[in-house]
């Protein structure tokens, strides 16, 4: 039903399209929007109501918070005779259309499979633990009162190993194109060969601390002022609202606070910078003042085309790494300002490309930075939003590539959300015949496909085969040579779209059914203790009702399983026939099975009662318990065969306390030692202590299985093994260290929401096609890889990235430059199998200045941290710096010695589009993973370093280089952010208030003169001393200041993708020392050199490559 078909009826995608969610797409031809002009891009221009995502965006955005349901689902209707405690009666009466919940003994002939749960297969209540089921023989049927399921199917269930020869079917789709498939470097599935270590982790007891008390001692720890909590990047306890700060959070958590708003809420920007400008405010300093006479050119005022930066290291001293003692002065102190300043770039970006919308037609533009907030049109390239590149002006062969030692690499968001004034991809539906591919590279039908011979055939721009155009696709040139339906066809005027896959694009050539959530929640002593299970719980009641959903569907399609687990698994039959829900144990965790297929995945209305009533019952059910030991491996397992069993996709979200000692498979010990730190065995902190883990996620990811884990850790829990899957898996990994309800619970819910609500997409493969001559060679992300080329990811959401790295295989040419294609296959949350293209013409030079004035800093330490936090896995972490270091020195040496001007040999000139680079490459040698300090512990490297490996280019610039922004300098009259300011102490004033955020934590950082009436307005106490650091939010006072710094901290915390921790500080207290950990251009306690220290040491490197 392409209705692509029609003649071409007007101007192109002017017509609202509401069917774009939904499938149903009336045409692209439409009718033009009044007003729109019609210009040929005219119809991308204007407001396209239709096309933005609908209001209110009820499947992904969090904005509103959850208003209470309607009609609360009444337990009582139907729980007459209900003990409290338990779930149902024991053999619950059926009701209609209910199995029996089979008696041990008496079975109906035929149903074979209930004889073998005898002991307690359908257990009510608690005790169940005690009955061990016996996993059936694979040709027993397990659903009781129904048919039994021929042999065929069930024994599918149990398969493991290699991923079905549909998969295989599969792949050939997305394959066809060799230039990938080289043998030479398969980049190993992150993380592959594991060792073991013993643990020095500090045993600690189950009870979680209370907010204020330091870290628990660590061994050698000399600090003097512990932290709240031992993890600087990732702490935890957000605001408690005080409406819900009790043990037993009010059912609907609604009228609260909503998530986050949606992601890209207005972005005033930075105001003009106040003192980074090089030379400003720091006394009249021209060009360096007095200090560098030879750096003509350092302190000229931005404007085009600003000249290379120039220092003169003669007077320079240049410090290596960590030897200077702590208060050492140099000789000649560089005055920080005229150095090159990230505030200054930034605002600089911001003032000059702010304004205007980006569009995409021309080739190799460089884009506004991430921290620009600007519109994107598409006009035939990708938007930034899905792909970044290093540069945007590839070398044309590899000897030039490998002379400037600069990395070509793209970072990819394939599903990223887009504001709401920009268009989503459109839908193509060629019908049966599916989308149009080059025959030899198999490269999607795209704008930079050049059709010929009168338009009956068209030559491929990656491969330059000449392919037939297929009848129905056939269409007349213009005189130029473009297809006359040129604008009424995404794929032909556009960057990105998507196509209907059709069957031939599914595993066993089969349409997909919905895919289904899993909640798996660990309910053992501390989960239970700590009131978790409790909020779970009740959140789950009504986060149900916001699963993703498609377009315009009236409900979502993703059904709903629920476990619980300790050391043994309990799975609940939800069935909506059913008067109670009914609880199966299953005990043998040894070679795990699902006790049920009927009843165990739901529809959230359908089965409302009786989930509802199973969500009271959990917290009652497992309030006693004493069990501390958890498994789980298993709990992977359970979910894995329950989607197999259902044949679908779906994600896991396992909410889990400990390190899984029960004994199971995937059993865990304790090897945490943080003696090992700076040692040739630190890789193994990083590794899983055994390799169980990457099987299962291979599993997971051959079914579409995706992971995401919440965790509850009061101690070392192995964050590097348990994150394997959900790793591998696409999924997520959220932390709350020593996790309390009262200040924790906050952040937790709002990440919970986000996360079960976000787009997602399932049993995805990407596969990036490039022009001949560059080929995709290595990838970083979470994902999966069974051969070279083939990104799998068993669930792929709108916040994760993948960077892909490209290599010269060949010659390009500066005439027809270089493409890359990324084509993602997914299944959409409805079940609808559909391919992303994302297509993205890059120029290519002779000349070494065009690489470099082409570059972009932040996706080029995107790519170095992501790269180096892989090396971590396999090299000595002081190897993997080194090498950082000589990488970047070899870059700035290479353009100095081929694109500077002459000029004395001792200056350091680094490229305009690259001057940031040694203070971002800084950041990254000092972050935690490269360089930890005393307070990091084992858990938050590794999960640190799973996170970075998913952030896109605007994550990991505020990750590495913190917002630090004034509170006291805001207009509290207007909605602008204060200007940022560059992150050093001796930028804070004593008198001030500053806010500082990196994505994962907001700081909220008062200094010891600030006014008495400011410390009254905001914090609600009248002096300094009385501020309590315990805050986990900010007291609601109806002032200005008030006002104006909640909206900031409410709008930052929109802004990321996931809920930040806020930690109030006070100058010259203990936890400044926390807060000082993110002033990255300072020296660092754990060793990191400072700003100026650093580009002192970059640029002896430098000289030294030069010489
Ligand atoms: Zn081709």
């Amino acid at each position: 039903m392409s209705v692509n078909q029609q003649a071409h009826t007007g101007p192109p995608y002017g017509q609202p399209q509401p069917g774009y969610q939904g499938y149903q797409q009336p045409a692209y031809g439409g009718q033009s929007l009044p007003g729109v002009p019609q210009s040929q891009y005219g119809a991308y221009n204007g407001p396209m109501p239709g096309y933005q995502q609908p209001v209110p965006p009820q499947g992904y955005f969090p904005s509103l918070g959850f208003p209470s349901k309607g009609s609360p689902v009444s337990l009582n209707s139907d729980t007459s005779s209900l003990a409290p405690n338990f779930i149902g009666s024991l053999r619950a009466p059926p009701t209609s259309g209910a199995p029996p919940p089979a008696s041990g003994a008496s079975h109906p002939s035929g149903h074979l499979a209930y004889s073998q749960f005898e002991h307690g297969d359908v257990q009510n209540g608690i005790p169940a633990s005690a009955a061990p089921m016996q996993r059936p023989p694979a040709s027993q049927p397990f659903l009781p009162g129904s048919a039994p399921t021929p042999v065929s199917q069930i024994s599918t269930f149990q398969q493991y190993g290699p991923p079905p020869a549909s998969v295989q079917q599969l792949r050939n789709h997305m394959a066809g194109m060799t230039i990938g498939s080289t043998a030479a470097s398969a980049p190993p599935p992150a993380g592959l060969g594991y060792g073991v270590g013993p643990s020095s982790y500090p045993p600690t007891t189950g009870a979680p601390r209370p907010p204020a008390m330091p870290g628990p001692p660590l061994p050698g720890q000399t600090v003097a002022g512990p932290p709240p909590s031992s993890q600087p990047n990732h702490v935890s306890s957000p605001p408690p609202p005080s409406s819900m700060a009790g043990l037993h959070p009010g059912p609907p958590m609604s009228g609260l606070h909503g998530p986050p708003p949606p992601t890209h809420p207005p972005q005033p920007g930075y105001q003009m910078q106040q003192n980074g400008s090089f030379g400003q405010m720091r006394g009249p300093q021209p060009n360096y003042g007095g200090a560098y006479p030879g750096a003509p050119n350092y302190g000229s005022p931005p404007g085009p085309p600003p000249p290379p930066k120039r220092l003169d290291p003669d007077s320079i001293p240049s410090p290596q790494l960590n030897e200077l003692p702590p208060q050492q002065k140099p000789r000649h102190r560089i005055d920080p300002d005229a150095i090159p300043s990230p505030i200054q770039v930034i605002e600089d970006d911001r003032n000059n490309r702010g304004s205007e919308p980006f569009v995409t037609g021309v080739r190799g533009q460089v884009p506004p930075l991430v921290t620009t907030n600007f519109l994107v049109k598409d006009q035939g390239n990708a938007s930034p939003r899905y792909i970044r590149c290093t540069s945007y002006n590839i070398p044309c062969t590899s000897d030039m590539a490998k002379q400037s030692q600069v990395p070509l690499a793209a970072v990819i968001k394939p599903l990223a959300t887009l504001p709401p004034e920009e268009t989503l991809p459109y839908l193509v539906d060629h019908g049966e015949s599916g989308p149009v591919r080059c025959n030899r590279c198999k490269a999607y039908m795209c704008p930079f496909m050049q059709f010929i011979e009168g338009g009956r055939r068209f030559q491929c721009c990656f491969c330059s085969c000449v392919t037939e155009v297929p009848p129905h696709y056939f269409q007349h040139l213009d005189h130029t040579g473009k297809r006359v339906d040129f604008y009424d066809r995404p794929e032909l005027s556009l960057g990105s779209y998507e196509f209907l896959a059709t069957v031939d694009y599914c595993k066993n050539n089969k349409f997909p059914s919905p895919p289904a959530f899993i909640f798996m929640i660990d309910v053992s002593y501390n989960a239970v203790k700590s009131g978790l299970v409790r909020l779970i719980c009740e959140e789950l009641k009504s986060l149900l009702d916001y699963l993703p959903r498609e377009g315009n569907m009236e409900e979502s399609a993703i059904r709903v399983g629920f476990v619980t687990y300790n050391k043994v698994l309990h799975f609940y039959n939800v069935k909506s026939s059913l008067a109670q829900p009914q609880m199966m144990v299953v005990s043998d965790v040894a070679d795990m099975f699902v006790p049920l297929l009927d009843g165990f995945l739901v529809n959230v209305n359908e089965s409302r009662t009786v989930i509802a009533s199973l969500l009271d019952q959990i917290p009652e059910m497992f309030a006693d318990t004493r069990e501390t030991e958890t498994v789980f491996a298993p709990v992977i397992q359970a979910g894995l065969e329950a989607l197999k069993a259902a044949e679908c996709a779906g994600k896991l979200f396992i909410f889990h306390t400990s390190l899984p000692i029960a004994e199971a498979p995937g059993k865990l010990k304790n090897r945490d030692d943080r003696k090992l730190i700076n040692t040739d065995k630190e890789k193994t902190l990083f590794q899983p202590q055994t390799s169980f883990y990457n099987n299962l996620a291979k599993d997971c990811v051959a079914q579409g299985c995706c992971v995401d884990l919440f965790l509850f850790p009061n101690q070392y829990l192995d964050v590097a093994t348990l994150g394997v899957v959900p790793y591998q898996t696409g999924g997520s990994i959220y932390k709350y260290a020593y996790f309390q309800l009262e200040t924790d619970q906050y952040r937790f819910l709002n990440d919970l929401r986000r996360d079960v609500q976000k787009e997602v997409g399932f049993d995805a493969v990407m596969r990036v096609r490039t022009s001949t001559g560059i080929r995709a060679t290595d990838f970083f992300g979470a994902f999966y890889m069974s051969n070279t080329t083939d990104v799998e990811m068993a669930g792929l959401d709108c916040d994760k990235t993948i960077t892909v790295e490209f290599k010269h295989d060949d010659k390009l040419s500066e005439d027809s430059g270089a493409l890359l294609q990324c084509a993602l296959l997914y299944t959409s949350c409805a079940g609808q199998r559909r391919l992303r293209i994302h297509n993205l013409s890059l120029n290519c030079c002779t000349q070494l200045a065009d690489l470099y004035r082409n570059c972009e800093t932040d996706t080029l330490i995107n790519y170095l941290a992501k790269y180096a936090y892989r090396g971590v896995l396999s090299s000595p972490v002081k190897t993997v710096r080194d090498a950082l270091i000589n990488q970047c020195a070899q870059i700035l040496a290479c353009y100095r010695k081929n694109c500077a001007s002459p000029s004395s040999a001792g200056q350091l000139i680094l490229p305009e589009c690259m001057k940031l680079l040694p203070v971002y490459l800084n950041c990254v040698l000092k972050s935690d993973v490269l360089q930890p300090g005393p307070e990091v512990t084992t858990d938050d490297r590794a999960y640190i370093r799973q996170l970075v490996t998913s952030m896109d280019v605007a994550e990991t610039n505020v990750f590495f280089y913190p917002r630090l922004l004034p509170l006291t300098k805001a207009d509290v009259d207007s909605d602008s952010l204060p200007a940022a300011i560059r992150n050093s102490e001796e930028r804070l004033s004593k008198g001030d208030i500053y806010l500082l955020e990196n994505g994962l934590n907001v700081f909220v950082w008062v200094g010891v003169s600030v006014q008495q009436g400011l410390i009254q307005n905001l914090f609600g106490v009248s002096s300094f001393s009385q501020i309590s650091n315990a805050l986990s939010t900010l007291p609601v006072m109806e002032n200005p200041f008030s006002k104006k710094v909640r909206s900031i901290v409410d709008m930052i915390q929109g802004q990321r993708s996931r809920y930040m921790k806020l930690i109030i500080v006070k100058q010259e207290d203990k936890l400044e020392m926390l807060f000082k950990h993110f002033l990255v251009e300072d020296k660092s306690l754990s060793g990191g050199a400072s700003y100026v220290d650093f580009l002192c040491h970059m640029h002896k490197e430098i000289r030294q490559l030069l010489s």
